[in-house]
């Protein structure tokens, strides 16, 4: 069946009303905790497979990152579907006014591949809450995880409802023509403009999720031991392939040295001695890819790590000290597990470097001086933001995840998923008694002199 016909069959059963019921949608996101739950070790072989991720690592943030947010999205999802009244002014009188979500139709999810099972089916969680149909596109970059879902979705899901579609830039444009109801792209943000000029067309609404150069400020005032963990998981988990990763630090003069020091012993403690035999530690998804990070190490100070292997696209948990500030290191999303650290003058300077480059998707800082952290929250710009450590906001379910400017637009997770691919429709509803006639013409000026003093 043609990608049309498979659109067409979606829009007609979209309109016999079916997903607009709520047992329904809380039997596919039942059955799509099913699929992960029930097909797990196959999940952590494709993810092995694609990334060489760790199974604790891909459990974690992929299988029950899932299975949580369906059940999240289950406990809620009564409350979140009912219609929100709001108060009805003495103009509309008498009568009620209420916003009722309503579904779009049919969405068109296509995922990256760092996290290629969470990706797709996360967002499709938030699809299915909301009532619509989808296709989806799992990133051909993580080619494994990409067959096992083309397989499982159709064997989980309704059918009327749901399409896998596997494929690259062709399959993916083919899609793009067709005038869904919503957009959803996660990828870089050259393919985003791809993406949404596509989707203008259609004037199709989309969300971006995309990804920049997300900092992090170390004060001196930080207990540094617990700063190293944290950065140093969220740095090289997923051998430093997370969209929302610490991309480099900013810190002054005097913490270079117990900073590079507390790092590099987290980094013995969690990979050991060598991290290329550690089975805690991932590989990057592809030789191109390992070569472009490879390649962010010419001409610059490497103070640990630094060795690769393209064919077996390994790259080290790397620490690179002051690179030039207009390096490809510093310029481009780095995206592995290369950690510059640059140093600056004061808290001042450090707000100063992160506001004159583009908003990024996170911004950390860490720092026992409670007035610096609420300066930074209040006015760093960025799309998320955690203090005291990285990544973890991704933790809690009512928290909405996306960027802003560059590093995205719209958001999902939890309630903010389901208002994003709904719509939330104003309604008032009014009774048969007579109006006043204020409103109506023939106008006068006791009408006029009136409606200026209900006003
Ligand atoms: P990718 O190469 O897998 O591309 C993403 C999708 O775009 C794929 O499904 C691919 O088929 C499609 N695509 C590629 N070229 C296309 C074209 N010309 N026309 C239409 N579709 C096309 O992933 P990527 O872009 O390398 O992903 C990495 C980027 O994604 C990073 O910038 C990262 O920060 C960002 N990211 C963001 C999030 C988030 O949630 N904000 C999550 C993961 C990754």
């Amino acid at each position: 069946m043609s990608f049309s016909d498979r659109f067409a069959q979606h829009q007609e059963f979209f309109s016999s009303n079916t997903t607009r019921d709520l047992t329904w949608r809380k039997q596919q996101l039942q059955q799509i905790k099913r699929l992960a739950l029930e097909n797990e070790q196959l999940f952590l072989d494709a993810l092995y497979q694609d990334l060489g991720k760790p199974a604790q690592e891909a459990w974690i943030t992929e299988v029950s990152y899932v299975t949580g947010d369906v059940d999240h999205v289950c406990k809620k999802l009564n409350r979140w579907a009912k219609k929100r009244s709001v108060a009805t002014p003495i103009v509309a009188q008498p009568g009620r006014s209420f916003i009722k979500p309503e579904p779009q139709g049919t969405v068109l999810i296509i995922g990256a591949w760092n996290y290629p099972m969470q990706l797709i089916l996360a967002p499709l969680v938030a699809v299915i809450a909301a009532g619509n149909c989808a296709i989806v596109k799992p990133s051909e970059l993580a080619p494994a995880t990409s067959k096992l879902l083309a397989q499982l979705i159709p064997q989980y899901l309704d059918n009327n409802a749901f399409t896998v579609v596997e494929g690259a830039v062709e399959e993916t444009t083919a899609l793009l023509a067709l005038p869904f109801d919503h957009i959803m792209y996660t990828g870089n943000g050259q393919v985003a403009r791809i993406v949404m000029a596509a989707a203008a067309k259609n004037l199709t609404p989309v969300t971006l999720e995309l990804g920049g150069k997300s900092p992090v400020y170390v004060d001196e005032s930080a207990n540094i031991n617990i700063t190293a963990q944290r950065i140093a998981w969220g740095k090289w988990m997923n051998a430093g392939q997370t969209c929302i990763a610490p991309d480099y630090i900013i810190t002054t003069k005097n913490m270079i040295e117990p900073l590079v020091a507390a790092l590099k012993a987290q980094i013995t403690q969690m990979f050991g001695a060598d991290p290329k035999q550690s089975e805690s530690y991932g590989r990057i998804v592809n030789q191109r890819h390992a070569k472009r990070v490879s390649e962010y190490l010419t001409n610059v100070d490497v103070e640990t790590g630094g060795e690769f292997d393209i064919e077996n696209r390994y790259i080290a948990p790397t620490i690179v000290i002051n690179p030039p500030l207009d390096s490809p290191l510093m310029v481009d999303e780095i995206f592995g597990p290369i950690l510059p650290i640059i140093t600056i003058e004061d808290f001042d300077s450090a707000k100063a470097f992160v506001k004159n480059r583009e908003k990024p998707l996170s911004a950390y800082i860490f720092s026992k001086n409670k007035q610096q952290c609420q300066a930074w929250i209040n006015e760093i710009s960025s799309g998320n933001q955690c203090v005291n450590d990285v990544i973890m906001f991704n933790a809690v379910p009512e928290l909405p995840f996306g960027g802003i400017g560059p590093s995205g637009m719209g958001q999902y997770s939890g309630k903010a998923g389901f208002d994003n691919f709904s719509h939330l429709k104003s309604v008032l509803v009014r009774p048969f008694l007579k109006d006043l006639p204020v409103r109506f013409a023939p106008y006068s000026e006791l009408k006029f002199k009136f409606l200026r003093w209900i006003r």
